[in-house]
């Protein structure tokens, strides 16, 4: 694409893991901050030296190359352990882990990226990190589309409650109008007939 931000090109060369290993919320964080504030290069774990480099030619900055990225592992949940309380679920930035309030969860394996995010905010500290082949990779562009898929369902789901309590607070006033108006008419009659 011929005019793609230079944010973008070099979003477009993260792994989209979306890990906040480079201390920002995310790729495009990460991304925009190369592109307009001079972060370096080599911040990216998961990217390693390939993605630096890649990066490096679109935006020179001189930071050192990184070390090659650590063996790729996933998140296996210890059925015996979990509780059902959600919190993995909230933290997975791509989808990677199913199930309901107080049943067991389950990572999907092929979609898990290794990031990590998962087993701080466990309470029963039943998330394990396995190492796996190399070759397990999950693409960038799955990555991003999970993510971003994540990321509109919150959004609606946050507006859906804004809505809900925009409406029950107008119910509660259209009530208390209507009991004022009840009042101020019993008033009006009792007025009248004393
Ligand atoms: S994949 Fe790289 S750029 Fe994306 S959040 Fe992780 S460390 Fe940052
Ligand atoms: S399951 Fe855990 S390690 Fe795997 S992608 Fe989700 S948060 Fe990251
Ligand atoms: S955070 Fe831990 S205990 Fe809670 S649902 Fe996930 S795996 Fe189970």
């Amino acid at each position: 694409m011929a005019n793609r931000t230079l944010t973008e090109q070099i979003d477009s060369l993260l792994p989209q893991t979306q890990c906040q290993a480079c201390h920002y919320k995310d790729c495009l964080s990460y991304a925009s901050a190369i592109a307009n504030h001079d972060e370096a290069t080599n911040l990216c774990q998961p990217g390693g030296p390939r993605t630096y480099r890649a990066i490096e030619q679109l935006k020179p900055t001189n930071s050192p190359c990184p070390p090659e990225p650590t063996a790729k592992h996933i998140a296996v949940i210890q059925d015996d352990y979990c509780v059902g309380c959600l919190k993995c679920i909230k933290a997975c930035p791509v989808d990677a882990i199913f199930g309901s309030q107080g049943k067991l969860h389950t990572v999907i394996s092929d979609i898990c990226t290794g990031c990590n995010l998962c087993v701080e905010p466990c309470p029963t500290d039943c998330i394990e990190m396995v190492a796996v082949p190399a070759t397990t990779t999950t693409s960038a562009v799955d990555n991003k589309t999970r993510y971003l898929n994540k990321k509109s369902r919150l959004v609606e789901k946050n507006k859906t409650k804004k809505d809900q309590h925009k409406l029950a607070k107008l119910s509660r006033k259209s009530y208390s109008k209507t009991q004022e108006a009840r009042l101020n008419y019993i008033l009006n009659v009792c007025c009248d007939e004393s």
